[in-house]
């Protein structure tokens, strides 16, 4: 089985439980343990358009979540490892701290612990209102769950392509979130071979397919809960959310639908799956 990053059911399970720690209160401090995570942290920039400031709203884009200010905006990505745990206490409970946030607001102090042991996550910062032109953002495509006309978009953006259905959607430059465990899935439960040319995808299948990848990763946030605990996984890495996968991992074992054997195959350099009868 593939190494299970941080998704965006992760992401936005996390991003809601932020959400109630930070809205509406304060970053009265920042701590960072080190310069630098994939990237420099503008650690400057941090205390000048951050802390002391009052947190608008916290909100989630693909997979990156953004802490908003009058001033602007502080951006974390939790790349393969990453995680924010919260704490009453300032101390570092675990080995790959890299920052602690102070909040301040009605009640007491709590702490904000940005945790990544293979630091490959991000901490970035966006001046002024507009994060939707900074480079790591630009180039977004549909939010899946908010996209209404989603089966309509993907339909249009596939014309001409000649790539297999599940690279497309896996392109976050087409529609973001649907990481390998979701673009299989989806797919089965759309009924659309995971090879088939996106190009040569009807509308209606589209709009099945659309339907599918909002209701997989609906249920997969329902199964996440929104507490911090629940993110964390019992060896202390985030984990996947243990929803029934229908296809993913399961080569050899009988289609729930028609008894057939999973099958696996390579596409893109990932781990594929589906059932060769129900899925043309
Ligand atoms: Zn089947």
């Amino acid at each position: 089985m593939e190494a299970i990053l941080p998704e965006l059911p992760e992401v936005e399970c996390l991003t809601r439980a932020v959400a109630r720690v930070l809205d509406g209160r304060r970053i009265t401090a920042a701590r960072f343990f080190r310069a630098d995570l994939r990237d420099p942290i503008p650690t400057e920039a941090f205390q000048g358009l951050i802390v002391g400031e009052t947190i608008e709203q916290t909100f989630r884009r693909s997979k990156y979540m953004l802490v908003k200010t009058s001033a602007g905006y502080a951006v974390f990505h939790l790349g393969m490892t990453g995680n924010i745990l919260c704490y009453d206490s300032p101390t570092p409970q675990h080995p790959h701290t890299h920052a602690v946030f102070t909040v301040e607001g009605a009640e007491a102090k709590r702490y904000l612990h940005f945790v990544d042991p293979r630091r490959f996550g991000r901490i970035f910062c966006v001046e002024g209102e507009r994060y939707e032109d900074h480079p790591f953002l630009k180039d977004l495509g549909h939010e899946p769950l908010e996209a209404r006309a989603l089966g309509r978009h993907l339909f249009e953006a596939s014309r001409g392509s000649k790539q297999a259905i599940k690279t497309f959607i896996m392109d976050a430059r087409v529609v973001v979130g649907v990481g390998n465990i979701y673009a299989s899935e989806s797919l089965f439960k759309a009924r659309i071979r995971p090879t088939r040319p996106a190009g040569k995808v009807p509308r209606e299948a589209y709009d099945e397919l659309a339907a599918a990848i909002k209701k997989t990763l609906r249920a997969s946030i329902a199964a996440g809960g929104t507490t911090f605990r629940d993110y964390k996984a019992a060896d202390g890495s985030p984990g996947y959310y243990k929803v029934r996968l229908q296809v993913y991992d399961r080569t050899g074992e009988p289609c729930g639908n028609c008894g057939s054997a999973v099958r696996e195959r390579r596409l893109g350099g990932r781990s594929t799956f589906f059932c060769a009868t129900c899925q043309k």
